[in-house]
């Protein structure tokens, strides 16, 4: 079963899409932060890390490499930015798909000095061979290179700098198991609470010297869906409404105005978002349902759903993910003005969707 491809709903250039888009540079670069004070929320990930930058400095030695799994979009880019920063080394920043033999990646680690730190995005995109050859580089700083073939072949041992890898990956799940265990520190990032990303909008607006109130910050932070990329980018596209409607100052009902119209609702979700729970709702008697099964049912691919839009969903309580399948919880079918299975008919009318 699938819904009709006339309103499909395209979920790569939705304004609540968390993965990076090129629009995100000009507004991102000047917001990133640059230390810990900086970085909003995330307490257990800097606490932690906080210290092993501290006893790393102390024994004058390289951090641990690190791995920082979670949703795009949450600050795992912007967290190894810091860590270079604290350590006062060099940041390199690469990702998985971009290195494509083993020779990419050994002019990447051969070009670093001592103490630097490599980023590799979407780690679990490495092309296997790339991988292996990171093994030995992680755990002995030295890389293993044949080249030739036959009679010809010859083997280099390349001593490299003490680098420290920072892996960044949507889910630790996707990694395989001898590349986890070569990470000294695994951290996970969590969705942001409305509050924070309020206060990260009010920094921003600072930053590029937006006037916004209070409730302003507020009203965006809670539709950003626990993400402060999503929170950025939704501050620049209500500037332009405050521009025009309010002075230039995003007040509560400036807000309110430029995100309804955006179709993002109080609750940050978009029509995507509402499409996949009235599939589960109408179409799956609320579940449990595959989500490959769902994923086809949506026209969307099994991987958006569980990185990008599940989480959301899940945080807010409109979604649980069952061994048997995803089911809509009951708070969902409410959202939707729909009547939850169990409810007396004459309780709660039924509404058409
Ligand atoms: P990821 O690498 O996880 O996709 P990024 O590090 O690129 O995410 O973060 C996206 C944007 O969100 C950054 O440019 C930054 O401005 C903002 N950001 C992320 N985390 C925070 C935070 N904790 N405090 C303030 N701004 C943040």
């Amino acid at each position: 079963m699938t819904f009709d491809r006339n309103d499909d709903f395209d979920f790569e250039n939705r304004v609540i899409a968390p993965e990076y888009a090129p629009e995100d540079a000009e507004v991102e670069n000047p917001l990133r932060p640059r230390t810990f004070q900086d970085y909003v929320g995330q307490e257990k990930v800097k606490e932690n890390l906080e210290v092993f930058i501290a006893a790393a400095k102390q024994r004058k030695e390289s951090l641990d490499h690190v791995l920082l799994y979670g949703p795009p979009g949450l600050g795992k880019t912007t967290l190894a930015g810091i860590i270079a920063n604290e350590m006062g080394v060099n940041l390199r920043i690469t990702s998985g798909p971009a290195i494509e033999k083993p020779g990419d990646l050994a002019a990447l680690l051969t070009n670093l000095n001592n103490g630097d730190v490599l980023f590799i995005d979407e780690i679990h995109r490495l092309p296997r061979a790339v991988e292996e050859i990171l093994y030995p580089a992680m755990e002995d700083f030295a890389l293993d290179i044949i080249t030739g073939k036959g009679q010809m072949a010859a083997s280099y041992h390349l001593p490299l700098p003490h680098f420290t890898l920072v892996g960044a990956t949507t889910r630790a799940g996707q990694l395989t198991a001898p590349l986890r265990d070569r990470f000294g520190v695994v951290l996970r990032l969590e969705l942001y609470e409305p509050r924070e990303l309020a206060q990260i909008v009010t920094r921003s607006a600072g930053i590029l010297g937006m006037d916004i109130e209070a409730d302003g910050a507020l009203e965006i932070a809670s539709r950003s869906r626990g993400t402060p990329r999503i929170a950025n980018r939704m501050l620049k596209r209500v500037r332009d409404f405050a521009q025009v409607m309010s002075d230039g100052v995003i007040t509560y009902s400036t807000a309110k105005v430029a995100l309804d119209r955006l179709e993002v609702d109080e609750l940050g979700l978009d029509s995507g978002d509402r499409r996949m729970l009235n599939a589960i709702i109408k179409y799956y008697n609320g579940g449990p349902v595959g989500v490959e099964t769902l994923a086809a049912a949506i026209g969307e691919e099994a991987v958006t759903i569980e990185d990008v839009v599940e989480p959301y969903l899940m945080q807010i309580g409109f979604l649980q993910r069952t061994p048997r399948g995803r089911c809509a919880t009951k708070a969902a079918y409410l959202h939707l003005g729909i009547t939850p299975p169990g409810t007396p008919a004459d309780d709660n009318p039924r509404f058409d969707v």
